[in-house]
């Protein structure tokens, strides 16, 4: 038996208004005053000067608005490598992601193909990275994917989508200030929330459940279930919460694996460009039969705050169509050995999998 030995963020600084340090902590990281440190911000925050006067500019540091109406891309990533390499003339201090997953897994790639060559394409797998990314620091601004801790950046590309998976993915810091979060819109809390429900679920219903993910799924499941059954969300201690619950969420897969929902969604996200939180959102609503009291649950929160999941997205699809989805899916076989056994395909048809995606 040999165990994975993987790396965690060596700092992080938590609470409200800490986005103040920021200054105070990449400081020292400036390798010299013709290396800019370069911040990938979510174009939501353009013209919000509560947000943008605060992120600390010195020389020839920019800030790169990019927008998350989609998620990230491998092609994306290579252009903002050859624009950031064409305009920084002694290197790059670092790379600062300010958002929510999609910013945070650019921040990631960015910074890992600034010291790797080819195309972030090539990277798409588990462990192919082969030298150090430059300086990362990852700000969330919305809480639930877990990307702030995790060990991959998962990016679409020609073929598919998958994560770069390496010990050099990991942020070198991350700030978790809650407040950052306090205009997020409620659907959104909702959808990128339930992403961090459901990778508890999935984690704790998985075969590859051991202590290590069990202590970090059932801290962040309980803070789940308290803050989308009880709470209100837009009380700060629900943000504080709620950015607490990605983390260990995020921990938590970190030592076992995501499941049914994830690898249903990932298809959805590839054939109809499905957001990953409502995606596994409008999948999960649909898997009583693999985790029966945690979709009650769900369906009891969406109730809750209100939430309305679109129908029929895949009424109009042709067989070639549920080809794709069906290949995406069953190519994670990780996923289905976790959520399902070692004979995962006995039961997970190409049949089955369609017969779900039709009830979607
Ligand atoms: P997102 O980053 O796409 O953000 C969702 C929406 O919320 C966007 O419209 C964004 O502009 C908006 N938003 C963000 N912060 C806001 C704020 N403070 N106020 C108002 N609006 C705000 O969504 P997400 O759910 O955080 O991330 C999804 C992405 O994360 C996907 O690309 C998925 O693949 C990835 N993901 C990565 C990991 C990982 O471990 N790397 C894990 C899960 C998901
Ligand atoms: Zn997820």
């Amino acid at each position: 038996m040999s165990y994975k030995n993987f790396p965690m963020v060596p700092r992080v600084i938590f609470g409200r208004g800490s986005f103040n340090q920021l200054n105070e902590i990449i400081a020292p990281k400036r390798l010299n005053v013709n290396a800019p440190f370069v911040f990938l911000v979510d174009d939501v925050f353009k013209g919000n000067a509560w947000l943008t006067s605060r992120i600390p500019l010195s020389y020839d540091d920019r800030v790169i608005y990019i927008s998350a109406k989609e998620e990230p891309k491998t092609g994306q990533v290579d252009s903002l490598v050859e624009d950031i390499i064409l305009t920084s003339r002694q290197g790059t201090s670092g790379i600062i992601g300010i958002g929510g997953g999609t910013i945070l897994d650019l921040a990631k790639a960015v910074a890992i193909m600034l010291t790797n060559e080819g195309e972030a394409k090539d990277y798409q797998g588990w462990d192919l990275v082969k030298n150090p990314a430059i300086y990362h620091v990852g700000i969330p601004t919305i809480s639930g994917t877990g990307a702030e801790v995790s060990r991959t950046t998962v990016l679409t590309g020609p073929e598919m989508k998958l994560g770069i998976n390496s010990d050099f993915t990991p942020f070198d810091q991350v700030v978790l200030d809650p407040e950052l979060t306090k205009d997020v819109p409620t659907h959104q809390w909702f959808y990128t929330g339930m992403d961090c429900f459901i990778h508890c679920v999935e984690s704790l219903n998985g075969t590859y459940l051991n202590a290590f993910s069990q202590s970090h799924g059932e801290k962040a499941f309980d803070l789940c279930k308290e803050i989308f059954l009880n709470n209100d969300l837009s009380v700060s201690e629900s943000q504080d919460k709620l950015m607490m619950a990605s983390w260990h969420g995020g921990m938590s897969i970190a030592y076992s694996q995501v499941g049914v929902a994830h690898a249903m969604s990932y298809g959805l996200s590839y054939l109809l460009g499905t957001k990953h939180g409502i995606g596994n959102c409008i999948v999960f609503d649909h898997l009583e039969e693999f985790y029966p009291e945690d979709v009650k649950l769900f369906k009891q929160m969406k109730k809750k705050h209100n939430i309305q999941l679109p129908k029929g997205i895949c009424a109009n699809l042709d067989d070639s169509q549920f080809d794709t989805m069906i290949n995406i899916s069953l190519s994670l076989e990780p996923l289905w050995e976790n959520a399902i056994g070692k004979n995962w395909k006995k039961l997970i048809t190409r049949d089955k999998l369609k017969s779900l995606y039709q009830k979607m």
